[in-house]
């Protein structure tokens, strides 16, 4: 019996980017409504290596470890340095070691989370993997995606990386103690987020001083 080939041949295109994001947006909703069924808030804090992502967590821990019980998660390709440190302020914190993957998706924090009792916590921090890039295109499903910016990185880092403003809901200019040793121009810097995002929340803050930490603590509904 002959088979007529043209019905039987069927092609498929799959645009990889599209399917990617959306697996992982539909993850993300499914980790949403665990946060909010736990009453929990959850903040991703996204931004290269060295801007001071985990001593922003060790700041904001001992500003609110008193009034709620905090989870830290801590996204890296190796190492449990950063989920050390804060744990050393006696913070829960639980690894998430990426292997090869420069970003957290949202099944990754799913999988954490199935490893914790989420009765016990009313705060999530989640540390992303260093770095400026992807990160801010995988939603996690938390309430605030938080870009850390420090002016250690050279003036350049929005310009360079516009499309983490847009993906973020608040910028934190980090390391503001630092100011007049480096002859840093802070103005300019939040002059470019203004370019990408005229009305985004951008806070100067030192994590190490705890200067500008009560105002983002605000800014966070904490
Ligand atoms: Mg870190
Ligand atoms: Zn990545």
């Amino acid at each position: 019996m002959m088979t007529n080939h043209k019905d039987r041949s069927r092609t498929v295109n799959i645009d990889i980017q599209k399917d990617l994001f959306g697996a992982n947006e539909n993850a993300a909703k499914l980790n949403a409504d665990i946060f909010k069924k736990h009453d929990i808030v959850a903040i991703d804090i996204m931004g290269s290596v060295g801007t001071g992502k985990t001593q922003l967590i060790e700041s904001l821990c001992e500003h609110l470890q008193d009034k709620y019980r905090i989870l830290m998660l801590a996204g890296d390709l190796a190492t449990t340095i950063d989920a050390d440190r804060v744990a050393s302020h006696g913070v829960d914190t639980l690894q998430i070691n990426t292997g090869t993957a420069c970003h957290l998706d949202a099944r990754m924090v799913r999988v954490a989370l199935q490893k914790v009792n989420l009765a016990d916590y009313q705060v999530v921090f989640i540390e992303n993997v260093g770095n400026l890039i992807c990160p801010a295109g995988y939603s996690l499903g938390v309430d605030k995606k938080v870009v850390v910016v420090s002016i250690t990185e050279g003036p350049y880092m929005i310009r360079k990386h516009p499309l983490t403003i847009k993906h973020a809901d608040i910028v934190i200019i980090n390391k503001i103690d630092l100011t007049n040793v480096l002859e840093f121009d802070i103005d300019a810097l939040e002059a470019d987020i203004r370019e990408v995002d005229a009305t985004i929340p951008v806070f100067r803050v030192s994590s190490k001083t705890g200067e500008g930490i009560d105002k983002l603590i605000e800014a966070l509904n904490l």
